[in-house]
C-alpha cells in the first residue's frame, strides 16, 4: 500500500506517488515510520515529477485527487491503487470472503472495514462491480 495513484497536476494523466527510500525508516507501510518519508510523484504519461518533503506530508496525495475514484448516486468510492481496487472487487464479488481467515483475508477485512456501507450492501453489488470496472479504465 505504499503506492498512491493520482491525477497528474501537469497533464491529468495517471501519476504514481511512492515513498522514497529513507535511511532510518523501515518499509512497513502507511501509518508507520515510512508514512513520514519524503514522497516522489512521477507521471506515467508526461513524466512530470514532483517531490514532497517530510514537512508537507499531512496530505499523502500532495493535494491531488486520487486517480481511482468513482461516483454513484450513493456516494464516491476511492481506491489508493490497483491492489486496493482489487481487494475491494474481491470483497464485493464474494461476500463469503468477509469471514475468511486465510492468508489475505485479514487484509481484505481491514480494507472492508473502511468501505462505505453502500459499497458493502448486497443490493448494490452489480452496480458497484460496474463502478469498479469504470474505475479500472482510469488506469489506462
Ligand atoms: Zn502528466
Amino acid at each position: 500500500m505504499d503506492r498512491l495513484l493520482v491525477d497528474c497536476p501537469a497533464c491529468g494523466g495517471l501519476a504514481v506517488i511512492v515513498a522514497e527510500e529513507d535511511a532510518g525508516t523501515e518499509a512497513i507501510g502507511w501509518g508507520s515510520a515510512r508514512h513520514h518519508a519524503p514522497r516522489r510523484l512521477t507521471c506515467t504519461a508526461c513524466f512530470h515529477q514532483r517531490r514532497a518533503a517530510r514537512q508537507a506530508l499531512a496530505d499523502p496525495t500532495m493535494g491531488l485527487p486520487l486517480r481511482l475514484r468513482g461516483e454513484t448516486r450513493h456516494g464516491t468510492l476511492f481506491a489508493i491503487n490497483e491492489a486496493h481496487l482489487g481487494y475491494i472487487e474481491d470483497y464485493v464479488r464474494d461476500p463469503l470472503r468477509r469471514e475468511t481467515v486465510e492468508p489475505g483475508g485479514i487484509r481484505n477485512r481491514s480494507v472492508a472495514s473502511r468501505l462505505p456501507r453502500w459499497v458493502k450492501a448486497a443490493k448494490h453489488r452489480d452496480e458497484v462491480l460496474k463502478l469498479i470496472e469504470r474505475m479500472r479504465a482510469r488506469l489506462r
